[in-house]
């Protein structure tokens, strides 16, 4: 029978889930979002290995025009004064159309919202209230509007506001001591980098990541910082990393903007049988591995799969793939937020020689990376 789904949140795991469920027609759909509009003019990056191309290619990810993506061959690795440690080959995970691919956020929230926009999203929602009745969801929203559906997703983000009305457990966010300053390059800023691949430039307390968002070759640059306060001026975080390169200061030029960064603690289960949580509503991550968005995407194509094939327990064998899923990225994201940031010159020494070492090993990097690409 016909399912009612409200989809709270119109991220990239909301809107993904939206596309799968406008493509397969079978069930009525709303997605419901706070802000008044999508952010269509935010410029910064984002990578997408495999696991995800693989799903957004289902919904057709290849009409995306040319110019607007880059698939980089490879990630340069070096330390923080531009000194090359070793590479990895990214072409290895690509399979025919299914391509390591960097792009603008903008760019996958504008292909998301195509198909879906006028007739399947409601801006200025607010949950208000939740009740059950008739063995559904009544959802009243702030606006004294609602909706009665057999099952809501929260697709709210890391601060999900949706678990504050249906679950009692608190799985508060928790301050990674770390911040994350943003920008956009029109150049290489006088850095010896290979344009068309990402590069990694690991320092003390910090790691810089750069690849090309396009065929323009702007470049995508984030640099993350231990910090243990959230609220610090970016010119005195941006001086610790100068002070390792002075070099960089070119890049500190641009307009600059700063997150601090959050994790989920707990991967925990939704405690009602009609509510179920995807992308960082699920569990939030370090963006260390680049996987938050992969994973979004993910998680709305597996519940997707689950509602389309009216699996029984749906919210059991959801949260038990899921969780499997989530745990192997959490791992690798924590390990590599840590060894990218490591202070002490000997430890760097033999990070450095450890990598150069692996990353040649095609046993590793298949379970390393390739278990999270390939999937
Ligand atoms: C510095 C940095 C770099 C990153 N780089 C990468 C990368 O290269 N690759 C990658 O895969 N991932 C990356 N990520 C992670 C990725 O951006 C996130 O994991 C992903 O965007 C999460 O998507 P989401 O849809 O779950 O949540 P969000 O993008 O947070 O979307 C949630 C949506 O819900 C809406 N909302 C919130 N509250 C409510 C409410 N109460 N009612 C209704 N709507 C609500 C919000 O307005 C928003 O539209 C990065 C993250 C950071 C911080």
């Amino acid at each position: 029978m016909k399912k009612k789904i409200a989809i709270i949140g119109s991220g990239i795991a909301g809107l993904t889930l939206a596309n799968f469920l406008y493509k397969d027609k079978n069930h009525d759909f709303m997605v419901y979002e706070k802000n008044e509009s999508l952010p269509l003019d935010e410029g910064y990056g984002i990578q997408l290995s495999i696991n995800s191309i693989k799903i957004l290619n289902e919904i057709n990810f290849t009409k995306i025009i040319n110019e607007q993506l880059y698939h980089p061959k490879g990630v340069d690795i070096y330390n923080i004064q531009n000194k090359k440690i070793c590479d990895l080959d990214l072409m290895q995970f690509n399979i025919n159309d299914n391509k390591y691919t960097t792009l603008q956020r903008s760019t996958l929230i504008e292909f998301l919202k195509d198909d879906i926009y006028t007739q399947h999203i409601r801006f200025g929602k607010r949950i208000k209230e939740v009740s059950e009745l008739k063995g559904k969801v009544l959802i009243k929203f702030d606006d004294n509007t609602n909706d009665l559906v057999d099952y809501v997703v929260g697709a709210d983000g890391i601060f999900s506001n949706t678990r504050t009305f249906f679950e009692k457990k608190i799985n508060k966010p928790v301050f990674k001591n770390a911040i994350a300053i943003r920008t956009i390059l029109r150049s290489k800023s006088g850095l010896e980098i290979d344009q068309s691949k990402v590069s990694l430039m690991m320092g003390n307390n910090c790691h810089l990541v750069i690849y090309p968002i396009n065929k323009k070759k702007e470049l995508n640059f984030v640099c993350i910082l231990r910090h243990k306060k959230k609220d610090t001026d970016i010119k005195i975080l941006l001086d610790k990393v100068v002070k390792q390169n002075p070099n960089l200061e070119k890049a500190f030029e641009e307009d600059l903007k700063s997150w601090p960064l959050y994790a989920t603690p707990k991967i925990l289960p939704s405690t009602n049988s009609k509510v179920l949580y995807i992308g960082d509503a699920f569990n939030g991550f370090l963006p260390t591995l680049a996987q938050g968005a992969g994973q979004s995407i993910e998680s709305a194509y597996e519940l997707f799969n689950l509602i389309k094939n009216e699996r029984g327990d749906i919210q059991n064998i959801y949260f038990q793939e899921r969780s499997k899923r989530a745990k192997i990225v959490r791992r690798r994201s924590n390990l590599n937020f840590f060894i990218f940031h490591l202070s002490s010159k000997f430890m760097q020494m033999i990070r450095n020689f450890s990598m150069k070492f692996l990353i040649k090993r095609k046993g590793f990097i298949n379970s390393y990376l390739g278990r999270v690409y390939k999937n």
